[in-house]
């Protein structure tokens, strides 16, 4: 196998992709060429434009992540980080507040939104910035592509905490406001993705699911992540149309995610919150889904057979991505899943 393409979100995708390439390149994923070329496809619908910058907070993380500049506790942002651009903008009363940019953080940023300036699309920008961060560490077998270079903004709509005595008002928000500032505790009703009907798969992003030899869905969020992503027209008709085997990893483990706020989203949109829940959620490609398998939890092992009989083939191995070991074993079963 020489080529595996990846639908990734932020932190579950790209704390598995690091797994993935260390498995791949030592030769401990069975069936996998250790020099294979591994393509991401990445969410771009967690952007935002912040004090005139872009951000893309999903692509940074997996450029960081596996060039070595993660910062390894939060698991997003930039390591040695210090953050005295946000002090001074909070000292200017400039909202928003709540989004933390770091000083370092804001480099990516400043580069990124002059070449968009100058009229580079996102994909090429994101190949700029990856000359640096992935490049020198993985040469040019890892691609890191943006799911669309259109704007797409996932919103929420929420109650609105400050509405006032008459009753609850509504109102949409950025995903960003409902996820950080909001922590996901405010009653949300809807995940709209703005824009995304008149979005076209960015360069690349075709080419990759229909031509790879293994398609994987991470363990990623599977509204705001694996959802938009999914949700780019044409991105569900190459999944279709391949003849790559295409394989999910749950980020349900019991009835909750590991980490992150994935149960809040599946409820938002009426999916069970469980590994089963989301396997049927995708549903299998005989049927018009997106999955030929699925990797549940040991801890839920009891509900394979009811993944089996969606029409996906399904097994409980360990999907705790303790280390970089733990993850490619994720990887190797995922694959010998679908082989
Ligand atoms: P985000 O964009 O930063 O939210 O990251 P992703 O969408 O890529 O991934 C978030 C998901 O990763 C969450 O829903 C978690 O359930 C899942 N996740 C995080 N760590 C683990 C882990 O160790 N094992 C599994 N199975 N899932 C995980
Ligand atoms: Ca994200």
């Amino acid at each position: 196998m020489r080529s595996i393409t990846v639908l990734s979100g932020g932190v579950g995708g790209a704390t598995f992709l690091r797994g993935l390439l260390h498995g791949v390149r030592r030769g401990l994923v069975p069936g996998v060429d250790s020099d294979a070329e591994v393509t991401v496809v990445a969410n771009t619908a967690d952007d935002i434009w912040l004090h005139g910058l872009k951000v893309c907070p999903d692509l940074d993380t997996v450029m960081y992540t596996l060039g070595g500049g993660i910062d390894p506790e939060r698991g997003w942002g930039r390591t040695a980080e210090t953050w005295h651009a946000k002090e001074e903008l909070a000292a200017y009363g400039v909202e928003p507040t709540w989004f933390g940019l770091g000083d370092r953080d804001i480099a990516t940023h400043l580069v990124r939104t002059q070449m968009l300036d100058a009229g580079y699309p996102l994909s090429a920008v994101t190949a700029a910035l990856c000359r640096r961060w992935l490049t020198p560490v993985l040469g040019d077998g890892v691609e890191l592509l943006p799911m669309t270079d259109e704007r797409v903004e996932t919103h929420v709509v929420i109650d609105d905490p400050e509405s006032g005595p008459e009753g609850v008002e509504r109102k949409a928000v950025h995903f960003q406001e409902y996820w950080i500032r909001h922590q996901a505790s405010v009653t949300a009703h809807a995940v709209v993705p703005i824009g995304i009907e008149d979005a076209r798969p960015g360069p690349g992003v075709v080419e990759a699911i229909t031509e790879a030899d293994l398609v994987i869905v991470p363990p990623s969020n599977p509204v705001v992540s694996v959802g938009t992503i999914l949700g780019v027209p044409g991105v569900r008709e190459a999944i279709a149309a391949t003849s790559a085997p295409v394989v999910g990893v749950s980020g349900i483990i019991g009835q909750d995610h590991v980490r992150g706020m994935a149960r809040q989203l599946l409820e938002v949109i009426g999916v069970e919150v469980s590994a089963a829940g989301v396997a049927e959620h995708y549903g299998a490609r005989a049927y018009g889904g997106v999955l030929d398998g699925w990797l549940v939890d040991t801890t839920d092992a009891a509900s394979v057979d009811r993944v089996t009989a969606a029409g996906l083939r399904c097994r409980a191995v360990p999907l705790w991505m303790i280390d970089h070991d733990a993850t490619a074993d994720m990887a190797a079963a995922a694959l010998d899943l679908v082989r």
